[in-house]
C-alpha cells in the first residue's frame, strides 16, 4: 500500500458491513474534521439505527457491569461480615464509607475513560468491550484465588 494512503472502515453503520475505503491521508483527515461519513461504493448511511444499536449495546453492557459491581459488593460484604465475626479491630463504618467513596470514584473514572475512548479517540465499541471483558475475566480469576 502506498505510504500516503490509509484504509478506513466504511461508516455506513450496517451491522454486517466489513468494507474499507482507501483514502489519502489528507482526505481522511478532511472527512474526519468535517464529520463526513466515509462510505464504501453503494453503501448508504444508516446512522440512526446504528446509533440506536450502539446505545442499546452500551446500556446492556452498563447493566452487566452494574451486576458485576453488585457481585463485588456482595463479596465485600461477606468479607466484612467474616472480619466482624472474627472480631478484628476494624472501624467497619469508616472503612466501609472509604470503600464506597472509592468505588464511586472508580465509576466516574470509568465513565470518563469510556467517553474519551469513544468520542475523542474514536475507539470502536467492540474494541472497548473486548478489553472490558478481558479485564473482567482476569479479575474474576484473581477473585477465585482469594
Ligand atoms: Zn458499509
Amino acid at each position: 500500500m502506498d505510504a500516503g494512503l490509509i484504509r478506513v472502515p466504511c461508516q455506513c453503520g450496517g451491522e454486517e458491513c466489513q468494507e474499507t475505503v482507501l483514502l489519502t491521508r489528507g482526505s481522511a483527515e478532511a472527512s474526519r474534521a468535517s464529520k463526513e461519513l466515509v462510505l464504501a461504493p453503494g453503501h448508504a448511511r444508516m446512522w440512526a439505527p446504528h446509533a440506536r444499536r450502539e446505545a442499546r449495546r452500551l446500556r446492556e453492557e452498563a447493566r452487566a457491569l452494574k451486576a458485576e459491581g453488585r457481585e463485588a459488593r456482595l463479596r465485600r460484604d461477606e468479607l466484612w461480615a467474616s472480619a466482624k465475626e472474627a472480631q478484628l479491630p476494624v472501624d467497619l463504618d469508616a472503612a466501609r464509607a472509604a470503600l464506597e467513596a472509592r468505588v464511586a470514584r472508580m465509576w466516574l473514572h470509568l465513565d470518563d475513560a469510556l467517553w474519551e475512548l469513544l468520542v475523542i479517540h474514536e475507539v470502536s465499541v467492540e474494541e472497548i468491550l473486548a478489553r472490558v471483558m478481558g479485564s473482567l475475566g482476569s479479575a474474576r480469576g484473581d477473585v477465585a484465588e482469594l
